[in-house]
C-alpha cells in the first residue's frame, strides 16, 4: 500500500485542514476541517470524494465543518472519545492505543490533553504522517486552556516517542510567532537561528512552513526540549523539573 498523498488546506485566517488520499483505494479524509468550502474545494480540484473526517478536539476551527462534509459525502466522522458531548454525530470515538483504519491505512490514536482535555494525535507510520492539531507546532505548541501543564509536558513526550522521520502536520500557520519566542527562549541555538531563517524565507515567498520534521522540531522546539539542561539554564532555572521548566516557557509564551 503506498503512502497517502497529503494536501495541506489553508482555512479561515491561519488554519491548515489535511486531505489524506489514497489513489489505488479512493479513500480519501480530511483531518480538522474547520470550514467545508475549502475543503469541498480541494476536492472536487482533485476529483476526489470524501471518505472520512478526522477530528483531533473539539475547538470549533478544527470541527466547523464536520457536519456539512459528512452529509454531502456520507464520510465517517471519528474523534475522541472523551469529546463526545462535544462533537455532534461522531461514527467512531477513540481512545489512547486505538488504531482507526482509514481504507487500510492505520493511524495509532494518541491521546494528548492540555490544549482541550480530550485532544487526540493521529500517527499513521505508514505515511510518515503526524496530525497532531493544536498540541505540537512548528516551534511551538498550543496554549494549555483545558489540562494542566503536567499533562501537556506528557503529550510533549508522547509526540516525542513518535519516529523523528515524522511529517508534523499541525493545526496553524503560527510558526514566525513561535520562532521568535523560541528565540527569546534559546537565543544561542544555532540550528534554531538557522532554522528560522529557512521559514522566514518560506513564508516571504508566501509558502506554507508545515509540515515539519519532528527530529527538527526535537532540535530547536523549546516545548519539547524542557527536560534539557541547556533549554532550563537558558530560562534561569537551572536543574528544575521538566513540568516547571515546560510550565514556565509556556507562561512566558502566553504573556509574549
Ligand atoms: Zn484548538
Ligand atoms: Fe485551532
Amino acid at each position: 500500500m503506498a503512502p497517502f498523498e497529503i494536501i495541506l488546506v489553508p482555512a479561515m485566517s491561519d488554519n491548515y485542514v489535511y486531505l489524506a488520499h489514497d489513489a489505488d483505494t479512493g479513500v480519501t479524509a480530511v483531518v480538522d476541517p474547520s470550514e467545508a468550502e475549502p475543503v469541498e474545494a480541494a476536492l472536487t480540484a482533485r476529483g476526489w470524494k470524501l471518505t472520512h473526517i478526522l477530528n483531533t478536539h473539539h475547538h470549533l476551527d478544527h470541527t466547523g465543518g464536520n457536519a456539512w462534509l459528512a452529509e454531502k459525502y456520507g464520510a465517517t466522522l471519528i474523534g475522541p472519545k472523551s469529546e463526545t458531548a462535544r462533537i455532534a454525530n461522531m461514527d467512531i470515538t477513540v481512545v489512547e492505543g486505538d488504531t482507526v483504519d482509514v481504507g487500510g491505512h492505520k493511524g495509532a490514536v494518541y491521546e494528548t490533553p492540555g490544549h482541550t482535555k480530550g485532544h487526540i494525535a493521529f500517527w499513521f507510520a505508514d505515511s510518515d504522517a503526524l496530525f497532531c492539531g493544536d498540541t505540537l507546532f512548528a516551534l511551538g505548541c498550543g496554549r494549555v486552556f483545558e489540562g494542566t501543564m503536567e499533562q501537556m509536558w506528557d503529550s510533549m513526550l508522547k509526540l516525542r516517542a513518535v519516529p523523528g522521520t515524522a511529517q508534523v502536520y499541525c493545526g496553524h500557520e503560527y510558526t514566525l510567532s513561535n520562532a521568535r519566542f523560541a528565540l527569546s527562549v534559546d537565543p544561542d541555538n544555532t540550528r534554531l537561528q538557522a532554522r528560522v531563517h529557512e521559514f522566514e524565507v518560506m513564508r516571504e515567498r508566501g509558502q506554507p512552513t508545515i509540515p515539519t520534521v519532528l527530529a527538527d522540531e526535537l532540535d530547536t522546539n523549546p516545548f519539547l526540549r524542557a527536560d534539557d539542561p541547556t533549554l532550563a539554564a537558558a530560562i534561569g532555572m537551572p536543574g528544575a523539573d521538566p513540568v516547571a521548566v515546560f510550565g514556565e516557557v509556556r507562561t512566558r509564551k502566553d504573556n509574549f
